[in-house]
C-alpha cells in the first residue's frame, strides 16, 4: 500500500520515504488496531543509507570527535528519553502488545544502558606498552570499527537497539539501524531524539522494512565493516554466511533454550514464583526465558502441581489493562508456530498439564493470545526440549543428582542463560560453574545489569553486548610502534 504518513527512513540527517513509495501497516497484536503506517524500504534504500554512513565515517568528524563530546551527546539522548518516557513506552506497547508497565520498565532499561555507555566511553583511552627498547615507544589505541549494520528483533525493540546504538556511538562509529519490520515505532522516535541531541548528519541512519530486502545489505555490503545482529538462530546463520564474503566483524545474539534447575532444598515460594516469571514474562517472548524446567525428582509432582495451579490463574490482557499479567504474542503467524510446537510436543509424548490453546474469553478474541502452557514428562532428546518455542510454553524434565542436572541442562545446542535454585551455596557455585550458558542466575531469574556482560555460549551467539566488552565490540585495537632513532631496528643496519 502507499500513504501520506510521515516518512520513516532517516538517511544522511533527513527524513525520507522509501524510493518505491511502498508502506507497511503496523497493527497492535492485542486487538489488530492500526498503530502506524511506515515506509517499507528495500535494498536500494538501505544501500543509500550505507553510503551516507560511509561518507560520514570517512569524512568525519564523528570518529575523531573527542570522546567527552560523544559521551555528552549520549547523555543528552538519555535526558530526552527520560523526558519522553511515556511516549516511548506507549509506542513500544502499541507495536508489541506488551503491558504498558513492562514497556515503561523497558524504556527505563534503555535509559540506563545509554547512560552506562556515556559513562564508560572515556575508558577507551589508549595505553602505553613496554617495548624493552629505550629508543622506542609503543601504544595501543582503540578506534571505531567504521560503518555498523545494526539489526534488531521485535521482542524488546528499543532495548535491543540501545545495546547496539549506544556503544557504537560511544566508540565513534556510524551506523544503519534496521529494526524488526513488526516493531519500528520506537526506532523512529529514537532517530528524532538523536537529531534533537545533535547527532551529525549521516552518523545515525534508519531503514524500516523486511529482513530479506531492507536488512540483507547490512550483512553483505562491502561498505559495512561490522554487522551486529540480534534475532533467531536460522537468520543469524544466514547473516554470518553473508558477512563472510567481505570478512566483516560479526556480533550475533541469538536464541536460547534456557534451563531453570530446581533442587529439592530450594526456597519453595521463591522457586515457584520465579519458575513462572522465568517462562511466562512477556508471554515467553524473551531470549533468556526459562522455558526448560529441570526439577529434582523428589519434589517434581508437588512443584509442577503448584505451577499448574498458578499458571491457570495468569490473567491475559492488552497494554491498557492494568490487571493483565501477560499480553499477546506478536503475530498470528507466531501464535500458529507456538501452537504447532505444542501439538508436536504432545505427539512426541509430552503430557499437557495446562494451556495448549487460544483463550476462550471473547474480550481477547481479536488479539494473538495463547494460554500459559505446561508440558510435563519431557526428556532432553525431545524436539520440544531442544527447540525454542518463543512462546508461553514450559517443558518439564526431572533429574536425580547434581551431575545429572548439569548433564541435562548442557544437553542443548544453545547456551544463552540459565538458573539454579538451591539453599546449598557450595552446590549453587559448583553447578553454576559447570553450566555452559552465558548468564547464570543463582536463586533468581531474569535480572541483568548494563555493567555486566551479555552473550551466548555455543550457538546462542558470537561476541558480547553490555559491559566493557560490549564497548570493545565496536572498536579496533591499533598497535603503534614508534622508533625515535629511525631505522635502528633494521637487521641489516651497520
Ligand atoms: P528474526 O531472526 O526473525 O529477525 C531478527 C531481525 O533480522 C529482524 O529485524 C528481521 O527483519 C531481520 N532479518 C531477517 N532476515 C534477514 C536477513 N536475511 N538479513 C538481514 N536481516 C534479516 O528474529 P525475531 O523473530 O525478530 O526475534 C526473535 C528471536 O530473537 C528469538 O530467537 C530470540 O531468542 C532472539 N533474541 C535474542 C536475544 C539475545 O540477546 N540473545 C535478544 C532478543 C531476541
Amino acid at each position: 500500500m502507499t500513504s501520506v504518513a510521515p516518512p520513516s527512513l532517516f538517511i544522511d540527517g533527513q527524513w525520507c520515504h522509501a524510493d518505491s513509495g511502498a508502506t507497511r501497516e503496523i497493527r497492535s497484536p492485542a486487538n489488530q488496531s492500526l498503530v502506524a503506517v511506515v515506509d517499507e524500504a528495500d535494498s536500494a534504500d538501505t544501500i543509500r543509507a550505507i553510503a551516507a554512513a560511509r561518507r560520514a565515517f570517512d569524512a568525519g568528524p564523528w570518529p575523531t570527535t573527542p570522546v567527552t563530546e560523544r559521551a555528552q551527546l549520549l547523555t543528552r539522548l538519555a535526558d530526552i528519553l527520560q523526558r519522553d518516557l511515556a511516549g516511548f513506552a506507549a509506542a513500544e506497547s502499541g507495536d508489541t502488545g506488551k503491558r504498558l508497565v513492562e514497556a515503561e520498565a523497558d524504556i527505563g532499561d534503555v535509559i540506563r544502558c545509554v547512560r552506562y555507555f556515556a559513562g564508560i566511553a572515556g575508558s577507551l583511552a589508549g595505553r602505553v606498552v613496554d617495548t624493552g627498547n629505550p629508543n622506542a615507544i609503543a601504544r595501543i589505541d582503540y578506534e571505531p570499527v567504521g560503518v555498523c549494520g545494526l539489526i534488531t528483533p521485535w521482542n524488546y525493540p528499543l532495548l535491543q537497539a540501545s545495546w547496539k546504538v549506544a556503544p557504537a556511538l560511544a566508540a565513534g562509529n556510524c551506523f544503519v539501524l534496521k529494526p524488526s519490520e513488526l516493531t519500528p515505532s520506537t526506532a523512529i522516535l529514537l532517530m528524532h531524539a538523536l537529531a534533537e541531541a545533535g547527532i551529525p548528519a549521516g552518523v545515525a541512519n534508519l531503514v524500516t522494512g523486511a529482513g530479506a530486502t531492507a536488512g540483507a545489505p547490512l550483512a553483505s555490503h562491502q561498505d559495512i565493516d561490522l554487522v551486529s545482529f540480534t534475532g533467531g538462530l536460522v537468520t543469524g546463520r544466514r547473516v554470518m554466511a553473508a558477512a563472510a564474503s567481505t570478512v566483516k566483524k560479526v556480533a550475533l545474539e541469538l536464541g536460547g533454550k534456557n534451563p531453570n534447575i530446581v533442587f529439592a532444598d530450594a526456597d519453595w515460594d521463591a522457586a515457584v514464583d520465579n519458575a513462572l516469571t522465568a517462562v511466562f514474562l512477556h508471554s515467553g517472548q524473551v531470549c533468556s526465558a526459562g522455558a526448560r524446567l529441570i526439577v529434582q525428582e523428589q519434589i517434581h509432582d508437588r512443584f509442577v502441581d503448584a505451577l499448574v495451579e498458578r499458571a491457570l490463574r495468569i490473567r491475559l490482557g492488552g497494554p491498557q489493562d492494568p490487571t493483565a499479567q501477560a499480553g499477546p504474542l506478536i503475530s498470528e503467524q507466531h501464535r500458529a508456530k507456538v501452537a504447532g510446537y505444542v501439538q508436536a510436543a504432545i505427539a512426541e509424548g509430552a503430557e499437557l498439564r495446562c494451556g495448549g490453546q487460544v483463550p476462550s474469553d471473547p474480550a481477547l478474541a481479536d488479539g494473538w493470545y495463547y494460554l500459559p502452557t505446561i508440558l510435563d514428562g519431557c526428556r532432553s532428546e525431545m524436539t520440544c526440549v531442544q527447540d525454542e518455542s518463543f512462546g508461553p510454553v514450559l517443558t518439564v524434565e526431572t533429574f536425580q543428582g547434581e551431575d545429572d542436572a548439569v548433564r541435562i541442562a548442557n544437553d542443548t545446542i544453545y547456551g544463552l542463560a540459565g538458573a539454579v535454585w538451591t539453599q546449598d551455596a557450595g552446590r549453587a557455585a559448583r553447578v553454576a560453574r559447570r553450566l555452559r550458558h552465558g548468564t547464570i542466575w543463582i536463586n533468581d531469574y531474569h535480572p541483568y545489569l548494563p555493567q555486566a556482560e551479555w552473550g551466548g555460549f555455543k550457538q546462542s551467539g558470537v561476541g558480547r553486548e553490555l559491559g566493557p566488552s560490549g564497548l570493545l565490540e565496536y572498536c579496533e585495537a591499533k598497535h603503534t610502534y614508534q622508533n625515535v632513532r629511525p631505522g635502528s631496528s633494521g637487521w641489516l643496519e651497520g
